[in-house]
């Protein structure tokens, strides 16, 4: 037995929250972006207005959820806490903020 066996399942339960949190967030932009425009012009500019605020955070959630999947994924594979790109081990700091980081601190500056 792994002797972060442990640790793994709370990882992983937490990336499932996470998960849930951002499904949440997406349906919600849905349940907006189906409002229709109102008629008045100057309304109008408003709604398009958050219609492109709305898209980025949409943007920004889908992101998220593919991390988070990878990362449940790596959990999965055994490879999770490793950078995807050099290998090394990702500090427990940088997984505490962000549990779905794939890369370490190294690989994402540059
Ligand atoms: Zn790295």
């Amino acid at each position: 037995m792994g002797t972060s066996a442990g640790s793994t399942a709370q990882v992983r339960e937490q990336l499932l929250a996470l998960r849930a949190e951002y499904r949440r967030r997406i349906d919600t932009i849905h349940d907006h972006a189906r409002n229709p425009l109102e008629p008045d012009s100057s309304e109008q500019a408003a709604q398009l207005g958050n219609i492109a605020v709305v898209s980025a955070l949409e943007t920004e959630a889908t992101a998220e959820l593919a991390a988070i999947d990878a990362a449940l994924l790596r959990i999965d594979a055994g490879t999770y806490g490793r950078c995807t790109k050099c290998g090394e081990t990702i500090s427990a700091a940088r997984l505490a903020a962000r549990p779905a980081s794939a890369e370490c601190m190294e690989c994402m500056k540059a």
